[in-house]
């Protein structure tokens, strides 16, 4: 085999980036109304889980979700949590995960007391295969009065939790046609993908519910932040009394009628996420000009291939990434890249190999493994394609 030689995948990426050095694989712009929002609510008072800030967030991220309601909250892991408790996770059930995806998305199952199963990934979109989730369920799974059921665990399969990884959608209509018949709710892990369209709608909203993260590395940050997001009504009420410590309406009394959580958002951090929302369609715009740049610098060059948006989809490209021939490959391409100063990343350690989970029920993973071994993730910030000559 002849070896991969990373210079000319260097010399792209440079043709393509800003001059600065070093460049991270991400970081937020706050070129809007960030300020004047923020000291809005030192000057009023209201920095806390109430205000008027949460209210106008939560409107401006419904229109972005279709209409669905949204409900802001600490960070997107909560919103995980909560969501699947919504779906109808319970103590003992298992949920698919994909092997391929950041740990917040094994570990809100966990919050549950239910079992990440891992499944695999699909080449083009690296998020979740229908088909090859569909393959797996009818090998070893099982309706038993209504629910699927794992039948080598006998624990039910409570919800299935598709990525879009990097901001590229998942193939939601596939999805929904291997799960809806067999009674396992979508809980949706848009946490990477606010913008993108799949088949023309909005990922966030295309399942019973999902969520939204707002962290200082998505693509736009409410310092910290996250959101629930679905389109019943009765689920997003308790959603919002799940997360304010379900708490009973009374002007004055504090009784609770079940064990909630304090996951509300601090309206200080809705007013910044206000005036970052405010610069999404500016913020994608150049998202999209920075991965037509990359795709068109990195076309011909043996041995890489640049990640796009899947068919019928209109990805963010939250993060670029380019594939590579192994893993050696990938280490080289990472060290040359860090010698020039660009940031690079792999691709997350698979969940199944992490000490917590790893002996969690899972299907073959021979596409994540695969990819895992073989990517690695690009300078990706709103800026990071600036100074470049196009
Ligand atoms: C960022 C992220 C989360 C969690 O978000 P936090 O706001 O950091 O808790 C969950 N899932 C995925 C895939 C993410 O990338």
């Amino acid at each position: 085999m002849t070896q991969f030689d990373p210079a000319p995948v260097v010399a792209a990426l440079r043709s393509v980036t800003s001059p600065t050095r070093p460049l991270p694989l991400h970081e937020p712009v706050f070129a809007g109304r960030e300020w004047d929002y923020v000291k809005d609510c030192l000057d009023t008072g209201w920095v806390s889980s109430v205000g008027a800030y949460v209210d106008r967030f939560e409107r401006m991220l419904s229109q972005r979700a279709g209409d669905a309601h949204a409900v802001a909250v600490v960070n997107g892991t909560a919103a995980l949590h909560v969501a699947l408790m919504l779906a109808g996770v319970r103590t003992g059930d298992e949920v698919l995960v994909p092997a391929l995806t950041f740990v917040a998305t094994a570990n809100a199952v966990a919050y549950c007391g239910a079992l990440p199963h891992f499944v695999d990934s699909g080449p083009a979109t690296l998020g979740l295969d229908p088909e090859a989730l569909a393959a797996w369920l009818d090998e070893t799974a099982e309706r038993r009065d209504g629910a699927c059921v794992n039948r080598r665990t006998g624990r039910r399969i409570a919800a299935v939790v598709p990525m879009h990884v990097f901001g590229h959608p998942v193939d939601m209509d596939g999805l929904a046609a291997v799960a809806g018949p067999r009674g396992i709710p979508i809980v949706e892990d848009a946490a990477e993908s606010l913008g993108s369209l799949c088949r023309g709608r909005p990922t966030g909203g295309l399942g019973t519910i999902g969520t939204f993260s707002f962290n200082g590395n998505k693509i736009i940050t409410a310092g910290g932040g996250g959101a629930i997001i679905t389109a019943d009504a009765d689920l997003a009420r308790r959603a919002r009394h799940l997360t304010t410590t379900a708490k009973t309406a009374h002007p004055w009394a504090y009784e609770h009628d079940c064990v909630g959580f304090n996951y509300r958002l601090p309206n200080l951090n809705a007013a910044l996420g206000c005036a970052q929302l405010e610069q999404l369609d500016g913020f994608i715009a150049a998202k999209r000009s920075l991965a037509a740049a990359y795709r068109e610098a990195l076309a011909g060059i043996p041995g890489v291939t640049f990640v796009d948006e899947p068919e019928g989809c209109r990805s963010i490209y939250w993060l670029n990434a380019v594939l590579v021939p192994d893993a050696a490959a990938r280490d080289a391409l990472l060290a040359a890249t860090h010698a020039e100063g660009l940031l690079t990343r792999p691709a997350w350690g698979l969940m199944h190999r992490q000490p917590m989970y790893d002996g969690c029920p899972r299907a073959p993973l021979p596409v994540a493994e695969s990819l895992a071994d073989r990517l690695v993730c690009l300078p990706s910030g709103v800026t990071a394609g600036s100074g470049r000559s196009a």
